[in-house]
């Protein structure tokens, strides 16, 4: 983890006794220190569309993108001053404006009635996404049952079904397996985000229902659990955590979930008004840490308030 903060303060300060000058140093040592974790905030995948959707806005576009870009509301309304919108249905989009593909992916009937209907659209679907979708499609062209572990009502896992709707199962557990027919070849992959665990065992269970070979391509990206885990090697070193991250994105909220296994005091904040300073009293380490939604410019901001926060605490005890 990397400190945003010095580890200490000095203040100097004349004290007159007795008409008598002396010149005391008196050293503070600051007792909050501010520490931010090793992996926190936007993803690679995330990154990369919210610049896709800058450069379409530095071309001049009307900018509409299906379904909110990010779970994120502080940056969704940055975007928004900028005229980004948000349509529900490829049947919204007008002649005339861009639409965006988020990070999720669609399916390719949805991607082909964007064509048809926008005059450009910009595919920001992750490059991670792309490739279970590819796998998903070229399996379904050579006959072969694909088992996709995930959940069958994330927009992801939507959107990857429908390059082999034919072929497809999308199954959460090992439990799920059992209703499945006997699978023909199978291709095993997985959601970006699932357990890894969880993705080994319904993959042996898979094994026992196939007629043919299984291939087992493990699909889940390191971006959520590099953050989880560079959060809880952080978590037992701080007596107050904080995570930056909508309340309604997943990975900030399971951020939270184990931060709070090792530091009690953590605590999901969208803003830096959310910040209670009685929390920050007599803390000497506090760690932050954000979801893979959350913006660079709030996390500078919120460390900036975090540490504005401990210089004040450091003055109160400096009053004697
Ligand atoms: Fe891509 Fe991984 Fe981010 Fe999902 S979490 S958008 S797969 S980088």
């Amino acid at each position: 983890m990397k400190p945003i903060s010095f580890a200490f303060n000095q203040i100097s300060d004349n004290i007159f006794t007795g008409g008598l000058e002396i010149l005391s140093l008196r050293v503070i040592y600051k007792i909050m220190e501010v520490l931010i974790a090793d992996e926190y905030g936007f993803c690679f995948g995330v990154e990369r569309a919210v610049e896709m959707v800058e450069e379409a806005l530095a071309e001049g576009d009307t900018v509409r993108t299906l379904g909110p870009l990010i779970h994120n509301d502080q940056e969704m309304g940055r975007l928004a001053t900028h005229g980004v919108s948000t349509i529900n249905a490829p049947v919204q989009i007008q002649r005339g404006e861009t639409a965006v593909i988020r990070a999720h992916g669609v399916t390719p009937q949805v991607e082909a009635e964007l064509r048809e209907k926008a005059s450009k659209v910009v595919d920001a679907t992750c490059p991670f996404v792309t490739k279970v979708q590819k796998l998903a499609s070229r399996a379904a062209a050579q006959d072969r049952h694909v088992v996709v572990v995930g959940n069958p009502d994330h927009p992801e896992m939507i959107g990857v079904f429908g390059y082999a709707p034919k072929h497809s199962f999308i199954v959460r557990d090992v439990a799920e397996v059992a209703a499945l027919p006997r699978l023909k070849n199978p291709l095993v992959v997985s959601q970006t985000t699932i357990k890894l665990q969880n993705f080994y065992d319904v993959a042996e269970a898979v094994k026992a229902k196939a007629d043919g070979e299984t291939q087992v391509v493990n699909t889940i990206c390191s971006a959520t659990r590099d953050r989880q885990d560079a959060a809880r090697s952080l978590a037992g070193e701080v007596d107050a955590f904080y995570i930056i991250g909508g309340r309604h994105s997943s990975n900030s909220r399971k951020l939270l979930a184990v931060c709070q296994e090792q530091c009690e005091k953590s605590f999901l904040i969208e803003t830096e008004d959310e910040i209670n300073v009685e929390d920050l009293r007599g803390a000497r380490k506090v760690g932050l840490t954000a979801g893979a939604s959350t913006p660079n410019w709030l996390i500078e901001k919120i460390g900036k308030r975090l540490e504005e926060i401990g210089i004040g605490l450091d003055n109160e005890m400096a009053v004697t």
